[in-house]
């Protein structure tokens, strides 16, 4: 495919340059420890920079070489390198040493299921399921990292807006540094597994009568009034973390990249992050090919697809509404960033609707492997990018799982106890006396799948 890799050469610095931030808008440096969670001169997005690792030669690493140290890395040092994300170390935050805050995270699973290949209706659909990290997001790839720098500036505190994964993994990651941890949710939208979480793991949590889009506003105010370490994911540290989504995927398919990434969508901040691995990727010679990114939004909270579809010639915000509450986000902070990713992926933005992703969600609850309501939104699209032959029958499509299904058990009570979605039967629950006569009972009226010798 030709495509415009041009914007390659600036993507990594001249060899030997100590890694530091940069202003997206204005184009500023600030160093590797500034604190400040944007362009202190113009209030733009940062956006991290690293120079190639080097060998032991002090000349910069092949492809084949970084792939190597990668390999080397998976057992090396429990604390550090055994994690999905610090294994990337050399590619995220090179000089993060002793500073480490690691659960360890990542490492999440690769699962191919002929259920779900079916309902995309493709042979090759990998979901990469990063519920299976240990607070049951995606999310601890980027706050580990976060946290890291938050120790790395001397911060005192910390805070983050969140539709309530993030406020999750911050809570777990601040108790393990032994930082406070302020977060903002709004009131009433936040699933009650992530709510819960939050409160276990001791985050002071407010809840903000206004949607997620308030709550983004007043932390960025409150975090800059009252000296707090902001760890959105505008914190350009939080997107390196997320990288590794990307790396590790790509080491786990032996580095031959895959056609298409699919992933849910919502404030953008992941759409950014792959897009700046798949860059760093191929700059670093890891993959010679770029798979093509499409990211999926609810058609209730759509505006990055509105501005997809008119060519990215305008900036669209909505009043968010979807089950979907992770993604349920009107006007997404990583915007401009996710616009780059797009664009130099040859990627695509779509939307499907709640109607859809609850569909999905069944077809991967189903199988066994189970997600929370956004997260399925991947696969739907997968399965709308397959119908309108966006999406060829020979590619390999990677579905990123983005949520644990526990995170969101007030939705399971809606499908299956209230069968409140007429799309499919509810697999409800049945109360017996405690009897084998009523067993069989209820194995004789509802049969679904046991066989009449079971019951003979
Ligand atoms: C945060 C989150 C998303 C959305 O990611 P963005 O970076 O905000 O686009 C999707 N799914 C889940 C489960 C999330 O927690
Ligand atoms: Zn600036």
């Amino acid at each position: 495919m030709d495509r415009d890799l041009s914007i390659d050469a600036s993507v990594l610095l001249p060899l030997g340059s100590a890694s530091h931030q940069q202003c997206e808008s204005c184009g500023a440096e600030w160093p590797e420890l500034h604190a400040a969670p944007q362009c202190t001169t113009c209030g733009g997005l940062l956006v991290i920079r690293h120079a190639p690792p080097v060998n032991a030669r002090g000349a910069q690493m092949s492809g084949a070489e970084l792939q190597h140290a990668f390999a080397q890395h998976c057992c090396a040092r429990p604390q550090g390198h055994a994690s999905g994300v610090w294994r990337f170390e050399q590619v995220v935050m090179p000089t993060a040493g002793d500073a480490i805050v690691s659960w360890p995270e990542g490492n999440t699973a690769l699962v191919h299921r002929n259920a779900i290949a079916q309902y995309v209706g493709v042979d090759s659909v990998w979901c990469k399921h990063e519920g299976m990290n240990p607070t049951g997001s995606f999310k601890d790839r980027g706050m580990t990292v976060g946290t890291t720098q938050a120790v790395r500036v001397g911060a005192t505190a910390v805070a983050c807006a969140s539709t309530g994964n993030t406020s999750a993994s911050l809570a777990a990651y601040a108790a393990q540094a032994g930082l406070p941890a302020l977060v903002f949710v709004p009131a009433g939208q936040v699933a009650l597994g992530k709510l819960t979480q939050t409160l276990a793991y001791g985050a002071r949590t407010l809840l903000v009568r206004g949607d997620f889009d308030d709550c983004l506003r007043l932390v960025q105010e409150s975090a800059q009034e009252l000296g707090i370490y902001l760890l959105n994911s505008i914190n350009p540290w939080r997107l390196e973390g997320q990288k590794t989504i990307v790396f590790e995927l790509l080491q786990q398919l032996g580095w031959d990249a895959p056609e298409w990434i699919v992933l849910p969508a919502g404030n953008l901040g992941n759409t950014a992050a792959f897009g700046k691995a798949l860059r760093e990727a191929h700059a670093l010679g890891l993959i010679n090919r770029v798979p093509r990114i499409a990211s999926v939004q609810a058609a209730g909270a759509a505006p990055f697809a509105h501005s997809f579809a008119g060519g990215f010639r305008t900036r669209t915000r909505v009043q968010a509404d979807t089950l979907a509450t992770a993604i349920r986000i009107g006007d997404p902070a990583s915007h401009n960033r996710a616009v780059q990713a797009i664009t130099f992926s040859n990627g695509v933005v779509l939307s499907v609707t709640d109607e859809d992703i609850v569909a999905a969600k069944r077809v991967i609850d189903a199988a066994g492997v189970g997600c929370e309501p956004a997260s399925a939104a991947s696969v739907a699209g997968a399965r709308a990018l397959v119908q309108r032959g966006v999406i060829n029958s020979g590619d390999r499509v990677v579905a990123i799982l983005t949520g644990h299904v526990l995170k969101d058990p007030g939705i399971l009570v809606r499908m299956h106890q209230d069968a409140a979605f007429a799309d499919a039967p509810a697999n409800t629950p049945i109360e017996i006396d405690a009897k084998v006569g009523a067993v069989a009972q209820v194995l004789r009226e509802h049969p679904s799948g046991f066989s009449s010798t079971t019951l003979s």
